[in-house]
């Protein structure tokens, strides 16, 4: 007889007094923190708790931004050596990582996500793009990039809220590496990591203007992007508004770089390792609540073990931890806002109307703050709205084919091309797969792995050009190709 024990764990709450969070910020321009004019509010979506207020960036901000980016770039940063650039670097990197649990309760505060996840990936993985790009400032005429590489001048940088210190690391890292300046704006449902890196920034005493921080809204993105002041956009966000900025930048020579949507197919052979890809199936879904762009959203399970996976993975399912992000126990965290909770809400009824079966396992959602529990639906065909639109959700679509060539058929059968992952104990089979997929990032029986050495970019809808490694730096330098 299987006999089964349920382990009760006891709270393991994260104490949030590390951090200090000030009742209202304004931008950081020029080395300093400046008044804002308009406010809004930033709340912890696990209660919807208000922390602070933040400055709405409007013209003048963005134009005090530029300003002080552009006379940084004139009279400092384009004239200081790679080497003493690769120091202020080192220095931040350094910081970060003495401040590392500040950051990482600060994060989970403002974003909702796991604490484990803000303490062991997101920050960590931040520093990690400082110490990477620090080591290349004074290699740069090494790299294979020109005898001479020059950096663009004066970058403006919007980056989304799923990983806000993180995607902030992405963009300035390798900006100030290859000698740009930059003006960022935060996410406007998680400014608060950034407005920290501002702090680490005077602390590390970058000089005045090389980083400028400018919150707000898309609005504010809007300005920073038409600003005739900028060299470069770097986006993260959604494919909707990268078409928008494309569409603004094309009359300009600006140069752009967008990291946009996905729909990754995560592909699981019959050879597979069925209790590691199960493993891995929940965290290409459920890792940061599913609001990740290279999510493993579109589960393919080739026929004849489908059933097998399915029961693992409900059983699996059944001890996902949902609840409190301070909890160093919890697995899924809070959805990051009310907006996204109602997205995530209507593609699922719309997966239900389409007829797909939902699943999910019993579990008690806090009654404060925005909450979905982990969600399968089986029965999903290609021409389902959940087998094609991204939710950035914990919703995984679960499809099924005989053939690998079936498989890969389906698999590129998407407007996105961001990632995907196969699950296969046979090497030729994993090469094979990962040369027909038409997907920036393939992992191999793993998933959502991340390395400041290794470019990160889309085909297709999901975006232009290439962070991270030596492909990320070349988009911060001219006459470089960037793909
Ligand atoms: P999401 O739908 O995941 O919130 P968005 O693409 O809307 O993603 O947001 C990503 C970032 O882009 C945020 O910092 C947001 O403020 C900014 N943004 C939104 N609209 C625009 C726009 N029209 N121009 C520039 N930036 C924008």
């Amino acid at each position: 007889m299987e006999t089964t024990m349920t382990f009760e764990y006891a709270p393991a709450p994260e104490s949030r007094a590390i951090v200090t969070i000030k009742p209202k910020y304004g931008h950081f321009i020029g080395g300093k923190f400046v008044p804002g004019g308009k406010h809004f509010p930033t709340i912890n979506p696990a209660t919807e708790e208000v922390l602070s207020q933040i400055a709405r960036g409007g013209k003048a901000d963005v134009d005090a931004a530029v300003k002080a980016a552009r006379k940084a770039y004139a009279n400092t940063w384009s004239k200081m050596s790679g080497k003493e650039r690769g120091k202020y670097l080192y220095r931040i990197a350094r910081i970060m990582q003495e401040r590392a649990r500040e950051f990482a309760v600060l994060e989970t505060l403002d974003n909702g996500k796991p604490i484990r996840e803000s303490r062991d990936t997101d920050i960590p993985l931040a520093a990690a793009h400082f110490f990477y790009h620090a080591g290349w400032a004074d290699k740069l005429e090494y790299a294979g990039l020109g005898t001479s590489p020059k950096p663009l001048g004066v970058a403006g940088q919007i980056i989304p809220w799923n990983f806000p210190l993180l995607m902030l690391a992405w963009k300035v890292a390798p900006a100030l590496a290859a000698g740009n300046t930059v003006v960022l704006k935060p996410a406007e449902s998680t400014p608060l990591t950034a407005l920290l890196f501002a702090e680490v920034c005077q602390q590390a005493e970058l000089p005045a203007g090389v980083v400028n921080i400018v919150t707000g809204d898309g609005s504010t993105g809007a300005l920073l992007v038409n600003h005739p002041g900028i060299d470069k956009i770097a986006f993260t966000g959604s494919t909707e508004v990268g078409k928008i900025i494309a569409r603004a930048v094309a009359p300009t020579k600006k140069s752009v770089t967008l990291e946009l949507g996905g729909k990754a197919a995560n592909i699981v052979f019959d050879d597979a390792p069925i209790d590691e890809t199960v493993e891995g199936i929940v965290n290409g879904i459920f890792f940061n609540q599913g609001h990740v762009c290279c999510a493993g959203s579109r589960l393919l399970l080739q026929e004849n073990v489908a059933e097998e996976v399915l029961h693992k993975l409900k059983n699996r399912m059944e001890k996902i931890r949902v609840g409190d992000p301070m909890d160093k126990n919890t697995d899924v965290g809070a959805i990051n806002s009310k907006e996204q909770l109602a997205k995530i809400i209507e593609l699922s009824a719309v997966g239900d109307s389409e007829g797909a079966e939902r699943w999910s396992p019993a579990c008690n959602l806090p009654s404060k703050g925005f909450w979905f529990a982990p969600t399968i639906f089986t029965g999903v065909t290609q021409a389902h709205r959940i087998a094609r639109e991204e939710i950035f959700g914990p919703v995984l679509s679960v499809l099924t084919f005989r053939t690998p060539q079936e498989a890969i058929e389906k698999a590129n059968n998407t407007p996105f091309g961001l990632s995907a992952g196969i699950w296969s104990e046979k090497g030729s089979r994993t090469l094979w797969a990962s040369q027909q997929l038409r997907a920036g990032v393939i992992w191999a029986n793993t998933f959502n792995k991340f390395d400041p050495t290794s470019p990160f970019g889309g085909y297709k809808e999901s975006g232009w050009g290439r962070e991270g490694g030596r492909h990320g730096l070349s988009a911060y330098l001219k006459g470089v190709s960037h793909e």
